[in-house]
């Protein structure tokens, strides 16, 4: 299998502080690859550096068989890392089409003639319809993305990314805030996503990783301490240790 995205003796510091400690990672070609870790371990820090949103202290970063360590996150983007968006103040009066047709229509850099009335722009509106259908979010097509429920807002964020056509899809939490009953439903979607799209994803609640994972790596102080499959991790003495305590795991 081909690696699609990796770090190499990846460092971070802030001040003093060591937020990444020397982390290499790798993530195969259509792996569904969660990264876990307790509170503070490091892992917004670690996807802040894979997209470009932080410099590195130290180390490499690889996407695709190239060196993207000094690429722009809008660089690194284009070339098919892309990670989810917080919508939240972004679309708040854009109905769920008009929203993902915008992302749509930005990718394919006419976000300049965006003045032209959406109905004019038959391939973007079917475009992000397809990517709303794939997510079962059409029926949801014409509400103002206020007035969905959060976690069907979750979703548009995904949707949003997935308009950028991913190779890569860092998913940071995506469950957070929503509520058990429908923190089910979005991991459903996730898990249907087609393997053309990578994933690699951050979630604390246990439950969903083990159900969505198939690979594992667990960040301790900013360091991997392992890397597995969910039934290993699941009943490693270390992650045990790591996490006693931390959750009802
Ligand atoms: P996680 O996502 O695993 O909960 P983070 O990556 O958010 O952890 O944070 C890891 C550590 O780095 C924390 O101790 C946090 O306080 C620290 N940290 C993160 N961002 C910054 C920053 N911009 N400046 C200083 N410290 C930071
Ligand atoms: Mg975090």
């Amino acid at each position: 299998m081909s690696i699609v995205l990796q770090t190499q003796d990846l460092v971070r510091r802030f001040g003093g502080f060591v937020a990444t400690d020397h982390v290499d990672l790798s993530i195969e070609a259509g792996a569904r690859h969660a990264l876990i870790g307790p509170n503070g371990a490091g892992k917004t820090t670690l996807i802040n550096l894979l997209t470009g949103y932080l410099a590195p202290t130290a180390g490499r970063i690889g996407l695709l068989g190239q060196d993207v360590t000094r690429m722009s996150q809008h660089e690194r983007c284009r070339r098919g890392l892309v990670r989810t968006f917080q919508i939240n103040q972004l679309f708040d009066d854009m109905t769920v089409l008009e929203s993902v047709a915008l992302a749509v229509s930005e990718r394919h850099g006419q976000g300049d003639r965006w003045w032209k009335p959406l109905a004019a722009q038959t391939d973007t509106v079917e475009e992000a319809a397809a990517i709303l259908e794939q997510l079962g979010l059409l029926p949801d097509a014409y509400e103002l993305t206020r007035h969905l429920a959060y976690g069907r807002q979750r979703l548009i964020e995904i949707a949003l990314a997935l308009a950028l056509r991913p190779k890569v899809l860092l998913l940071d939490e995506p469950a957070a805030g929503v509520p058990t009953s429908e923190s089910r439903e979005l991991f459903e979607v996730i898990a249907q996503l087609p393997r053309e799209v990578t994933i690699l994803l951050i979630e604390h609640d246990m439950d969903l990783v083990f159900r969505f994972a198939e690979r594992i790596s667990v960040l301790v102080s900013g360091a991997l301490l392992l890397e597995d499959t969910p039934e290993v991790i699941a009943t490693h003495p270390l992650v045990r240790q790591v996490y006693l305590g931390e959750s009802d795991g």
